[in-house]
């Protein structure tokens, strides 16, 4: 059986039986025994460890894979000037995709009102975070402390060291040659360690989504059903409408082979609602099955998990309106294009972490002045969603990098037209 179809099984197994489990949860005349058996000893023992577990395996390849990989896409460009054009590229699609993203989301939002008659209770109080400004969010991609850089994670900063190093390993002839051939077997190391690492996955997909069900069910939907319904159908129309049309149409390629060669990473961004954790199996679909070549995929896919999340900025964009529309509040067409312009800014130097995404919705609710508890409103069904548009936020990363792949000359058609490229094994 192949991967998929196993994450699948395992991913519905663990839905159904940890709905269960909650719902068995919540009678109060449950057998103390069982309740400590599904309780104590399986959802908040031994699956929350093989969760952890799970997510901790993926992120600890992150930093490694990221600069591994991206000194050597960089240390072996041929033409080292054509880095500038290839990250504008890059950039201005992520920025372009994610401004369409969160218009289409207004658009739909405003078409359905799901905020409306919405009973205003809050029944949980949020507080954001302080905001960082602008500049220091600038200054913050620069890094000081390569090492700190990389301990605490700070992909920008990680991914500018390596560029640099990248670039001067080009520059050093025969000394950088040797060092650029070390880089290369890491890489091939390290992906190794990502195809072995995805054996686990439908254990560890079982076991995340086992608990999370077990313990919030799909969360209190109530008065939230048709902002749910909004949000899932701009994540699907962006999904399966926008990006394969962008897909055909900037770069000539088959949407359904990249819909199809997207599923598990797709599965895994699902699972573990963080982009960040996902970057090693996003950048092994990228580069082995749809045919990107390392110097554009080591690039992209990681800048994308930071800079571009489309699923998030849709999240955003129907929030505002439906918070908007709960407290009678008006939004006038300059409103909108703040909270486009915000929403695609804030979340540039927002890792791609579980529910960042409502850290950066409360800064487009200051923008255009919107109470930010209205947050407390939607917090409830915020997990499921997060899910959701984390899956979609990755797809988003892999349809740009084999855009400008293509564009670049750097993508194998052959391997990306063979449905069987890359597959594990
Ligand atoms: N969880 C999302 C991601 O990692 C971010 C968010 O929308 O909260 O891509």
């Amino acid at each position: 059986m192949n991967l998929t179809r196993q994450i699948l099984i395992a991913m519905s197994a663990a839905i159904l039986l940890g709905s269960l489990t909650q719902q068995l949860l919540l009678n109060p005349e449950l057998n103390a025994t069982l309740r400590y058996i599904l309780n104590d000893l399986l959802s908040q023992g031994l699956f929350l460890l093989g969760g952890k577990l799970f997510v901790a395996s993926l992120k600890v390849l992150v930093v490694p894979l990221v600069f591994v990989s991206l000194v050597c896409g960089v240390c072996h460009l041929r033409d080292q000037s054509s880095l500038g054009w290839l990250s504008l590229k890059t950039i201005v699609l992520y920025l372009l995709t994610t401004g369409a993203a969160i218009s289409l989301a207004l658009l739909l939002a405003s078409w359905w009102q799901p905020g409306t008659g919405v009973n205003m209770t809050v029944d949980s109080s949020y507080t954001p975070p302080p905001a960082t400004p602008l500049i220091d969010v600038l200054v913050n991609i620069f890094p000081t402390n390569p090492i700190a850089a990389m301990a605490e994670g700070r992909m920008l900063q990680v991914i500018v060291f390596a560029l640099l190093i990248g670039v001067a390993i080009g520059r050093s002839g025969e000394y950088g040659e040797r060092i650029g051939k070390h880089f290369n077997d890491w890489n091939e190391v390290l992906m190794k360690l990502v195809t072995l690492l995805m054996h686990f996955a439908p254990y560890g997909v079982f076991c995340l989504l086992f608990t999370l069900f077990a313990e919030q069910g799909i969360g209190k939907v109530g008065d939230l059903a048709v902002y749910m319904a909004t949000v899932v159908a701009a994540l699907l129309l962006h999904g399966f409408v926008v990006y394969p049309l962008l897909l055909k149409l900037l770069g000539g390629l088959s949407p359904l082979m990249f819909l199809r060669k997207m599923r598990n990473a797709q599965l895994f961004a699902f699972s573990t609602a963080s982009s960040t954790a996902t970057v090693p199996v996003t950048l092994r679909t990228v580069e082995q099955r749809l045919g990107v070549k390392n110097r554009v995929a080591a690039f992209a896919v990681p800048l994308g998990a930071t800079i571009n999340m489309d699923g998030t900025a849709i999240m955003q964009g129907v929030a505002t309106v439906f918070i908007a529309q709960a407290f009678q509040l008006d939004l006038s067409m300059t409103d909108y294009l703040l909270v486009v312009m915000t929403a695609m800014l804030a979340s540039i130097g927002t890792a791609g972490v579980p529910g960042v995404g409502l850290v950066t919705l409360a800064l487009v609710l200051q923008q255009v002045g919107l109470p930010l508890e209205g947050i407390a409103l939607i917090i409830g069904v915020d997990r499921i969603l997060d899910m959701l548009r984390t899956a979609v936020n990755i797809t988003g990363d892999a349809m740009v990098s084999a855009v400008v792949a293509r564009s670049e000359k750097a993508l194998d058609q052959d391997i990306y037209n063979n449905p069987k490229a890359g597959e594990q094994v």
